[in-house]
């Protein structure tokens, strides 16, 4: 029996209604940008893998060192416990991030790392003796599938059978250039009626709700709100950061800086799961005490596991080479010059872009999980490319490493799409 047969008998699959979408591809072998198949069929991977893969599948650089630590130190307990490549990692990444970043914590996926976001925001103002239990969120973000992180997303079409356990949380809409004020004044209308503890966003880009995209300026005006009152910022960075909008992280691009960054998906290249939650001196301080139970009582298992943190860091340094700076200049470039020649074609409503990511509206009607959203993945995927179309939206997040040729691809299938849609 082959592969994609053996996964029905016993596998769930995350996403997934198995009554509707039975068929899965199975996939023997992963290398740069490409995909192969149990038939021996090859796919163009144009979103990373879930925007993870950046640096191409099995990247060398990376595999070489990880399986260098192997045979070092594999795993260890980061309660009480220290290592290299962890205290390495942490002194790499401190140069990069923003400049009020001043501690790292660790956990494995990005769901988690928000979870510690709101659980920092939330202590930081109990350690302070303030009792604030209110949450502020943009609507259709997304921040992952853990209790706290459901409850500031706001694409709720999962989450309904959970919502009456939820955190309370209030939503503002994202800034588009012509809102900023009435998002101040409802801003203004929320914290006069509730004790606001923190504002969790995605800076600039929403992934999950396509690859929407905002207002900078706007946002960094709702930052000030929120230092001014006293509201801890939780910048999710989890799909934006490591150079995908040609920035090291979307909040280089915004005056006001995070206290909280969420960090995961390409942090380690896609090579094994790690998560980060960052903070600032400010945040640490509430947390340093004399008083045991003011600590921050979190932990997993994997914390800083040594090899994905190795991994990390060979993914840093990648991010920080001119070949890799260079690649995303490239491919910034290339997708302008797509944009510019598709924006007029009938079928195309808008386009967006930032950085390497490229989003593209169908003027079309197509429900996120519909007819025609299958008809189009399955049209890309017979063509040699993994696309994962969200609603009416393509979009591209494709690894730094992809080559003229394979991008060239990617753009072909996209134009001969528009033509079944
Ligand atoms: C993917 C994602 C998450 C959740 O990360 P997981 O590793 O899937 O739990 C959270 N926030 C954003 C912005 C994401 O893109």
């Amino acid at each position: 029996m082959n592969l994609k047969d053996r996964d029905k008998k016993h596998l769930w699959h995350p996403l997934t209604q198995h009554k509707l979408h039975p068929e899965t591809i199975a996939i023997t072998k992963a290398n740069g940008c490409e995909l192969t198949d149990e038939d021996g069929n090859v796919y163009i991977d144009a979103i990373a893998s879930w925007y993870t893969c950046m640096y191409g599948h099995c990247n060398k650089h990376i595999t070489s060192r990880v399986s260098e630590q192997m045979q070092q130190l594999d795993q260890l307990v980061f309660s009480g416990f220290t290592h290299e490549p962890a205290i390495k990692l942490s002194e790499a990444l401190i140069k990069i991030l923003p400049e009020n970043q001043n501690k790292i914590f660790f956990s494995d996926n990005g769901s988690t790392s928000v979870e510690i976001g709101i659980k920092m925001a939330l202590q930081y103002h109990f350690n302070n003796g303030e009792k604030r239990r209110t949450l502020i969120a943009f609507e259709d973000g997304f921040h992952g599938d853990t209790f706290g992180a459901m409850s500031v997303s706001g694409l709720s079409i999962y989450n309904s059978p959970f919502e009456e356990f939820f955190l309370d949380v209030k939503r503002i809409p994202t800034p588009n250039g012509e809102n900023h004020e009435a998002i101040l004044n409802t801003l203004k209308a929320i914290t006069k009626n509730n004790n606001v503890a923190g504002f969790v966003y995605e800076p600039l880009v929403q992934g999950a709700a396509a690859m929407k995209m905002h207002d900078a300026e706007g946002l960094n005006s709702i930052l000030k709100f929120c230092k001014n009152n006293n509201i801890i910022t939780v910048a999710d960075e989890v799909m934006t950061g490591f150079g995908k909008t040609g920035r090291h992280f979307a909040s280089d691009y915004i005056e006001t800086k995070p206290d909280i960054i969420c960090l995961s998906k390409a942090l380690t290249g896609g090579l094994l799961p790690m998560a980060l939650t960052t903070c600032s001196k400010q945040i640490y301080d509430a947390f340093y005490s004399d008083d045991l139970s003011k600590g921050l009582f979190h932990g997993h298992t994997y914390s800083a596991n040594p090899l994905a943190c190795t991994a990390a860091l060979a993914s840093l340094e990648l991010l920080q080479s001119d070949a890799i700076q260079n690649n995303i200049k490239k491919i910034t470039k290339q997708h302008k010059a797509f944009g510019e020649r598709v924006k007029t074609r009938p079928k195309v409503k808008s386009i967006r872009q930032i950085g390497i990511i490229f989003a593209l509206d169908l003027d079309v009607k197509m429900e996120r999980y519909g007819n025609l959203r299958d008809k189009l993945f399955k049209f890309f995927m017979k063509n040699g490319v993994f696309l994962r179309p969200l609603g009416n939206t393509i979009y591209i997040q494709a690894p730094y490493v992809i080559t003229k040729k394979q991008l060239h691809k990617v753009y072909q299938v996209i134009e001969d799409a528009l033509e079944i849609v």
